[in-house]
């Protein structure tokens, strides 16, 4: 008891753990959605890291191009650059005489010197700008953003500042195109900090969960969005994903529960098997010391001669001699069984054999102990039967065992019926009795090994309960089979042992 219940705690505890475990990592595991959405994160940040450079080369360019004494080389450099404008200054921050250039015309210039002198230059905060050092500023002034790089450099002992303007149209018709292209998975857009769109295209409809959004750490104004083009991509990849998760998940739950049912089950079997065989072993016990006794009790009588007449000696050796058959039957069934059991092949086949020939000595070998049942047998052996390939031998067992059963279970029907003909490409043997019959939910059961029905258990009929499995056997080993039914009006039993013919017999 104390063992049961340890076991049935392991499987408790082994399944609740199974579960557990499959419920941790179901939370656990990253969703599809967040997996696809850190790579656009990852994309969207490799493309911003390509644009800034591509900034930061147009910048670098001229800065290290920039030389006090030969200023007015900087306007050949200004026509192929990306640049809107440069502008050199001095240490106090004004314009070095020859030091302006740009892409304007000169009615477009001259309000932009006026912003650049009285906002941009106090915004960039020149004086903390090192030498070598980039530094930028994104700001929107009216309704129009600007980029400016500024650097600080040392020429002949003099400090000076450069301030170059990146031409924000140049970067919209021809720099950002060329990283987003608007034909991949992905779609792009940059917003400003109210989130109006600057540039690219607007959503179309998908979950506002579904875009990713990135600072661009030099245009400070401005926000990268990216979204997957099929605004339903990532809806429908994780409902694909959420059922393609439970079915595994569910799969393997019914796996491990198929498996403990299954384990339930065979020890369920085994204990049966178990306690069918211990029951055997004192049926075997019972039926050998029965005829025993009762031998050696009429032995002891005849060897003291108290017998009232020759007759009644007759009768007693008689006794002892059907006792004797009997022990031997049963002795010889143990055997066969445990020959059976042990497996290797117990059977020798002969091919062209009559099979009515076999159920005939079998009948013969019956006929003592139908006559002492009183009972009646009624043979009907076809004679236009196919020669077959059996083992003579077994097969007699399983004919024998069967009509000792109808014998010894359905003496009170008073009568057998034997019959045998051809059937279904082969020949089938018919041991119908009038008894009690079989009960529907043990059917099957009478052919296992050791089971004995409910109802003969409590009579005092003798058995061990290996003759219909040695029947089932020895058919089986024929490639046929044997199955019960009940006969018509559910009166007694019908057994029926098919076998095979050889083709075209
Ligand atoms: P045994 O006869 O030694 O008990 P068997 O394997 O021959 O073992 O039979 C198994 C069980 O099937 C019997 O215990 C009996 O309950 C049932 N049985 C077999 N033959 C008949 C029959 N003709 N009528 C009713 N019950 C039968």
């Amino acid at each position: 008891m104390y063992r049961r219940r340890v076991f049935f705690g392991l499987i408790a505890a082994v399944l609740i753990a199974a579960i557990g475990l499959t419920y941790y990592s179901y939370r656990n595991t990253p969703t599809e959605r967040l997996v696809i959405l850190d790579t656009m994160r990852e994309l969207a940040s490799e493309k911003m890291i390509g644009i800034q450079s591509e900034i930061a080369k147009a910048a670098t360019d001229m800065f290290e191009r920039v030389d006090l004494d030969n200023l007015s080389a900087l306007g050949a450099q200004m026509e192929t650059s990306p640049l809107l404008s440069v502008q050199v200054l001095d240490i106090d921050k004004k314009a070095v005489s020859g030091g302006s250039f740009t892409k304007r015309t000169p009615s477009e210039d001259e309000p932009f010197q006026r912003l650049f002198r009285d906002k941009v230059i106090p915004d960039l905060d020149l004086d903390k700008v090192m030498v070598g050092e980039r530094r930028t500023l994104h700001k929107y002034y009216g309704d129009l953003s600007y980029l400016f790089t500024c650097t600080r450099k040392l020429q002949d002992g003099k400090w000076f500042f450069v301030v170059v303007e990146t031409d924000i149209t140049f970067l919209f018709a021809s720099v950002l195109p060329n990283f987003f292209d608007n034909i991949g998975r992905h779609v792009y857009q940059i917003v400003d900090r109210s989130g109006e769109l600057v540039y690219g295209l607007r959503f179309g409809g998908g979950p506002d969960a579904d875009v990713v959004e990135l600072p661009f750490p030099t245009l400070t104004e401005w926000r990268l969005r990216v979204a997957p083009r099929d605004a339903n991509l990532l809806a429908s990849r994780a409902s694909r994903r959420a059922t393609l998760d439970l079915v595994l998940i569910g799969t393997s739950l019914a796996v491990i529960l198929t498996g403990f049912v299954v384990m339930l089950i065979s020890m369920q079997r085994e204990r049966r098997l178990n306690e069918l065989k211990s029951e055997f072993i004192s049926n075997v016990s019972h039926e050998l010391k029965t005829p025993l006794s009762i031998i050696s009790m009429f032995g002891e009588l005849l060897s003291m001669g108290r017998t009232r007449s020759a007759a009644q000696a007759t009768e007693y050796a008689e006794i002892i001699r059907r006792e004797s058959v009997r022990l031997s039957r049963l002795i010889d069934s143990v055997l066969d069984f445990s020959k059976i059991e042990r497996g290797g092949n117990v059977y020798e086949f002969a091919d062209d054999q009559d099979l009515a020939e076999v159920v005939r000595r079998a009948l013969d070998l019956s006929r003592h102990r139908l006559e002492q049942a009183e009972m009646e047998l009624d043979a009907d052996l076809a004679d236009d039967l196919p020669l077959v390939r059996i083992d003579t031998n077994t097969m007699t067992v399983a004919v024998l065992n069967l009509v000792d059963n109808a014998i010894k279970y359905a003496a009170e029907g008073k009568r057998i019926e034997v019959g045998l003909r051809r059937s279904h490409g082969g020949v089938e043997l018919e041991v119908r009795d009038f008894g009690p019959g079989v009960p529907a939910d043990e059917r099957n059961a009478i052919f296992e090994r050791f089971y004995r029905s409910r109802t003969v258990r409590l009579k005092p009929i003798r058995g061990s309960g290996i003759g219909l499995a040695l029947v089932k056997h020895i058919a089986e080993a024929h490639d046929g089979e044997v199955r019960v039914r009940p006969g018509a009006g559910g009166e007694g039993s019908i057994f029926r042992l098919w076998i095979p013919a050889p083709a075209g017999a």
